[in-house]
């Protein structure tokens, strides 16, 4: 008998009809002879509107209690789930992340996993239940606790427990039917990837492609765990993530892989740096200290007069205030003139391992850019990935060109988006 573990989106599980809909998928896994684990999402939108309704309350929520009020919608789900699958007349049993086993270190609402011990779970599966379990959070090994892992941290938890439970394969359930070459919201013409390498959708989801959680795919990749990403309202087949294609897994020699978008970053500007040694060493260690991740940084050339230069650097919008203050509070030491924040920028990825070899990749890139009349702000490369940031309003028009001039539309159908908001 094989091991599956199944997670629903929230968008999978967004009313009761939702609910009852992904009960009978679930019990047909069982009934096809497997064991079964379920990990859920809040409902729909409920994590979103949690945080809408700490806000009304308090600034700035953050810490403890906040992450008690974001993992009842968790709770919410689970429950609802366990009772439907036992009206279909199978024996279910619901589990927070702590009772199932999920330990994490003590970092509240961006907590990392870093034991999962699933007795819990196990028992459940061997005294016949479906087990289901709640996304997105843990239990504080030093604290005890209650933590959750980032926003779209289920995905996380679905592999995390695939790996210690050892399981087949982990099935990512979602509102589209697997990983496009771009965001299908966005893209009509994106096409369904068959598979994809680890290594290629870690850098998809680092861009921002939201269908995976780079930490989840990290996870897979390290524990080798194949993910299935498909659709909860249909039976097509989706996408593999995993080393090595399997069977007739479809594996096309595309140089690039997708178009990745992200507006959910800001740019902070440091101004007026005096250019000498150990000037971003001080910013940056101010900004980490604060406990905040960084993605692109830029250094300009100091004018030659001043002795003074601006570093940029962007980071999640939900990290602005907490970067302001820091750099605010060690100004005296760091010694800038001021800072400039902007939320208004959203950052464009082309993602392929094929541009390592191929030539002309980034020039044909700025050459669709430019095309579409889209002024680059800053860049950034890796191996196999070139982003730049530019005005949120020109991504949708941007992404579209990019994905055109790499040939990356699609001739025959439109991609479906089945439910969710997008938000
Ligand atoms: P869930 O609620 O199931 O976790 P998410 O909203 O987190 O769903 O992720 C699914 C969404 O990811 C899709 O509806 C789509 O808009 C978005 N998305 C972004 N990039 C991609 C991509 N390359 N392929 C498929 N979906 C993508
Ligand atoms: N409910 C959480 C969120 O909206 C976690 C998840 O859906 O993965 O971010
Ligand atoms: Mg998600």
């Amino acid at each position: 008998m094989g091991l599956v573990v199944q997670k629903y989106g929230g968008s999978s599980v967004a009313d009761a009809e939702g609910i009852k809909r992904v009960a009978k998928r679930i019990v047909e896994a069982k009934k096809n002879g497997n064991q079964v684990v379920v990990v859920v999402s809040a409902m729909g939108d409920t994590t979103d509107e949690l945080i809408d309704l700490a806000e009304q309350v308090s600034p700035m929520p953050t810490g403890r209690e906040f992450d008690m009020l974001l993992t009842a919608g968790e709770r919410i789900s689970m429950a609802l789930l366990a009772m439907a699958i036992k009206n279909l007349g199978h024996e279910a049993q619901s589990f927070t992340g702590s009772q199932a086993g999920v330990i994490t270190d003590s970092v509240h609402n961006k907590a990392r996993i870093i034991d999962v011990t699933p007795g819990r779970i196990r028992t459940a599966l061997d005294e016949g239940n479906i087990a289901i379990v709640a996304g997105f959070q843990g239990v504080s090994q030093d604290s005890k606790d209650i933590t959750t892992l980032g926003r779209g941290g289920s995905d996380t938890t679905a592999v995390a427990l695939a790996a210690a439970l050892d399981a087949e394969v982990c099935e990512i359930y979602t509102d589209v039917d697997g990983v496009f070459t771009a965001d299908p919201r966005v893209v009509k013409k994106a096409r369904k990837i068959d598979w994809i390498s680890f290594e290629d959708m870690l850098e998809l989801a680092a861009s921002g492609s939201k269908v995976l959680l780079h930490r989840c795919v990290e996870y897979a990749r390290r524990y080798n765990i194949p993910i299935h990403v498909r659709s909860s309202f249909s039976g097509l087949q989706g996408t593999w993530v995993s080393n090595e294609p399997q069977g007739d897994q479809k594996v096309e020699q595309a140089i690039i892989s997708g178009v990745a978008h992200d507006t959910s970053e800001a740019k902070v500007t440091v101004v007026g740096v005096p250019d000498k040694p150990g000037e971003a060493a001080s910013i940056f260690r101010a900004i980490a200290d604060a406990e905040i991740n960084i993605d692109m940084v830029v250094q300009n050339v100091s004018a030659a007069a001043t002795g003074l230069t601006d570093i940029s650097f962007t980071l999640p919008k939900t990290e602005g205030r907490k970067a302001i203050d820091a750099l605010e509070k060690a100004k005296s030491v760091i010694g800038f003139e001021s800072l400039r924040y902007d939320d208004q920028i959203g950052k464009i990825s082309l993602v392929g391992a094929g541009m390592k070899t191929n030539p002309g990749v980034t020039a044909a890139f700025f050459e669709a850019l430019s095309d579409a009349r889209v002024n680059i702000e800053l860049i950034s490369t890796s191996e196999i990935r070139i982003s730049v940031v530019t005005r949120a309003d020109d991504v949708p028009e941007a992404v579209r060109a990019v994905h055109t001039a790499f040939g990356l539309d699609s001739d025959s159908d439109e991609a479906v988006v089945y439910g969710g908001t997008g938000r």
